[in-house]
């Protein structure tokens, strides 16, 4: 039987209208509504498609959206200041520093000069550092997105065996302990774990972040799984792919993300209910 489809699409649009009803509140009872600062360095042609629709998710949540955008010679000094300016500024609720940054900039450097409570991405290690001692304020946006996807399915995670295929900072590592936080069995793996076919045929859930096409073999997954793949693949003929072997995975599990329209579109979403809780705690 073929898998359910968790529609990223829809879900993200229905919290952005959530979202939504939360500005409308505020403006309503006279406050200002939110105001999101975007970094871009560099021309990184993907980095600018996804600058661009966080500003059109911007638009649609009635946020107001500061864009900063600078070539790539800008120094790592002109950036820390930028951020620390921006830090100051009382109009300003979220600050995204869009990655990658250009070789000669420390990301960590830079992550760290934000303010925690600006941080709407969720990496900073205050933030971080939270979501581990499970007491998590600004969450990773796109662990966080997985985490909602897997609401939707009505499975209580409680005790499920989840494998985690990545463990980077911005998806497998936070997911891991998102899914920890939800009481599920976690295994992490990375580029020096052994026998990961085994692991994962002995999954209930898959959540797969590892940036390499059809990466996880669709007759991996124990029949009934859930699959959420973060992985997002361009393909030498233009097409996006995840890392899942879609086809056959869907086939064998219970639900599963598609790439696109999957997990891409939920990172954006909750990054807009993050500027809106930053918002709202900065000024209630
Ligand atoms: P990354 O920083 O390159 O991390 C990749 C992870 O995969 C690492 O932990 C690496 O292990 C692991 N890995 C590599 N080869 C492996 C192997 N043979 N077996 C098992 N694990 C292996 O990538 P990322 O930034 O996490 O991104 C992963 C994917 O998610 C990419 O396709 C990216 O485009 C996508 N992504 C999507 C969204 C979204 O909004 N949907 C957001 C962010 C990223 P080591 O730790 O040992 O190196």
């Amino acid at each position: 039987m073929s898998a359910q489809l968790l529609d990223g699409k829809q879900i993200s649009a229905e919290i952005i209208d959530e979202v939504r009803k939360g500005v409308d509140a505020r403006t309503a009872a006279g406050k200002r509504a939110p105001a999101l600062a975007v970094v871009l360095v560099g021309d990184d042609p993907a980095s600018a498609v996804y600058v661009n629709n966080k500003k059109k998710a911007c638009e649609r949540a009635g946020f107001r959206s500061l864009s900063f955008e600078y070539p790539a010679t800008l120094t790592e000094a002109e950036l820390l200041d930028l951020v620390r300016k921006l830090n100051e500024d009382v109009e300003v609720d979220g600050i995204l520093v869009q990655l990658p940054l250009p070789k000669h900039i420390d990301a960590d450097k830079v992550i760290e000069t934000i303010n925690p409570n600006k941080d709407v991405d969720g990496f900073h290690p205050y933030n971080f550092g939270r979501l581990a001692l499970k007491m998590p304020l600004l969450r990773p946006c796109t662990p966080h997105g997985v985490m909602v996807m897997l609401e939707k399915t009505g499975v209580d995670l409680a005790g499920k065996d989840a494998v985690v295929v990545g463990a980077s900072n911005i998806v497998g590592r936070p997911a891991a302990l998102e899914l920890l936080l939800a009481r599920a069995t976690v295994t992490v793996c990375h580029s020096k774990t052994k026998d990961l076919a085994s692991k994962i045929a002995a999954a209930d859930v898959v959540v797969a972040g590892v940036g390499i096409p059809n990466f996880v073999k669709g007759e991996w997954i124990k029949p009934g799984a859930i699959v959420i793949d973060v992985g997002i693949n361009r393909l030498d003929n233009g097409k996006l792919c995840g890392d899942v072997e879609f086809d056959v995975a869907r086939e064998r599990a219970s639900w599963i993300t598609p790439v696109p329209g999957g997990v891409g579109p939920m990172t954006i979403a909750m990054l807009m209910k993050n500027t809106l809780d930053a918002c709202n705690a900065l000024h209630p």
